[in-house]
């Protein structure tokens, strides 16, 4: 069975997420805990939240995974940056307990000029202020393109963060198709050698999602400029084989392809069609 869905608006609720996957072909999903690029977040309510586990157990969906604000940089230089970071996925790992047992990805940061060791540091120190032991939610550092000063441009940067967290058995990772090709890892070529490099450096066990996307971009350009499946550089029968890869085909595939609904869900069937069991 592939796990496959995309971004959905949390505006109308929990419930009418799970409807309008099940419409468009979707057995998982992500949404935003909160505002993207504010700080708002809804009051959950406890029974809508209830109905979407409902839906997910009834249909047999693979596991959301939910998307943290970009607004949030846990390796800001600005303290009252930081603050908000570690607030707001605090706050948001209490309300994913609503819909336990499942993602919350979030983008390790931008260290601005303070350097990939103070941005390790700063990242790892927040982890170890918010993950609790009883949470249910694993948390996943996403795998950047590297723009500007961003960290988790390589594995061995994620695997530094992991190893400074005391509840490391609460992190995984989520691997972006468009970042890691902006990033400079050939997975068209050599998708066998990324995920070799993958394993020797972070561990296939880490490997829980994956943001399937094209990239605008060239190998290596570190801007992360999503395109449409089969539109960017990467193309579709890459991204065909990577559904299918014996290690990653069981994950939960996101698209976060420039799309409206109805573009998610002729992507959603085309995959479908192109995914052997
Ligand atoms: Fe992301
Ligand atoms: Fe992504
Ligand atoms: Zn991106």
């Amino acid at each position: 069975m592939l796990f496959i869905g995309c971004h959905l608006s949390a505006s109308k609720g929990y419930k009418a997420m799970g409807e309008q996957a099940l419409a468009i072909g979707a057995n998982t999903f992500a949404f935003f805990t909160r505002n993207p690029r504010g700080g708002s977040a809804k009051a959950v309510d406890p029974d809508d939240a209830a109905a979407l586990c409902g839906i997910v157990s009834e249909h047999s969906f693979g596991k959301l995974v939910a998307h943290a604000p970009y607004t949030m940089n846990a390796c800001a230089a600005d303290e009252n940056i930081r603050r908000f970071a570690r607030e707001a996925m605090a706050d948001d790992l209490r309300r994913m307990e609503f819909t336990p047992g499942n993602y919350y990805n979030f983008h390790p940061g931008s260290h601005v000029k303070q350097g990939t060791e103070i941005g390790i540091e700063l990242i790892a120190d927040q982890l170890n202020t918010v993950l609790r032991p009883e949470q249910t939610t694993i948390v996943l550092l996403e795998t950047m393109a590297g723009k500007g000063s961003e960290m988790g441009r390589c594995f061995e940067e994620l695997k530094e963060i992991i190893d400074r967290t005391e509840l490391s058995d609460k992190l995984g990772v989520c691997l972006d198709t468009c970042h890691v090709w902006d990033g400079g890892y050939d997975i068209v070529n050599d998708l066998d050698g990324v995920l070799g490099e993958f394993d020797r450096i972070i561990g296939l066990d880490r490997l829980k999602a994956v943001h399937l996307n094209d990239s605008m971009n060239p190998l290596g350009a570190h801007k992360d400029r999503h395109a449409k499946i089969g539109e960017g550089h990467i193309g579709a029968d890459a991204l065909i084989r990577v559904i299918n890869h014996p290690v990653l085909k069981k994950l939960p595939f996101i698209l976060e392809t420039p799309n409206d609904i109805d573009g998610y869900a002729r992507e959603i069937a085309f995959l479908r069609e192109n995914f052997s069991e």
